[in-house]
């Protein structure tokens, strides 16, 4: 592994020891559940929402490194933006994590959750680090349920 890769690692696992926004919002306006059968991640996100963008968000759950660090990340990257943002982030996000390095994703955009294009290489945990996006988008349609990734 080179000095780089390990520093990545040592984010992520940063991001998995202390999660970001690691709470439930009392007063969301938006939520919804999210669960991943091939590991048995589940979260649960909250949105708060000022006109169309977000305000607040926070997650609970259990999951692996990899769901927890990358829901983490996500809520990081996703605060203050509209959900039209939030959702180009999904794609670009989607695009590099199934696609790899031939995926057409905005680094910019990306910034930290750039750290996770080395998931692509392990198909089982693509569906954990999507988790947290899927059950973002669920939240933004204020869709019912719980998400699955399948
Ligand atoms: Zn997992």
């Amino acid at each position: 592994m080179s000095d780089l890769e390990e520093l990545y690692q040592e984010i992520i696992m940063e991001h998995n020891r202390k999660p970001k926004n690691f709470r439930a919002l009392d007063d969301a306006d938006r939520s919804a559940n999210g669960f991943n059968p091939f590991c048995g991640d589940t979260i649960t996100l909250y949105l708060d929402m000022a006109d169309d963008v977000i305000a607040e968000v926070g997650f609970q759950g259990s999951g692996c490194a990899i769901s927890r660090a990358s829901a983490s990340m996500m809520t990081e990257s996703i605060k203050g933006k509209s959900s039209a943002e939030a959702k180009d982030i999904f794609e670009d996000f989607h695009q590099m994590l199934t696609r790899g390095t031939d995926g057409e994703f905005d680094s910019e955009r990306l910034g930290d959750l750039e750290l996770l294009a080395g998931v692509s290489e392990f198909p089982t945990r693509i569906k954990c680090a999507i988790l947290s996006w899927h059950t973002l988008k669920a939240a933004l349609k204020g869709q019912e349920g719980t998400v699955k990734t399948e």
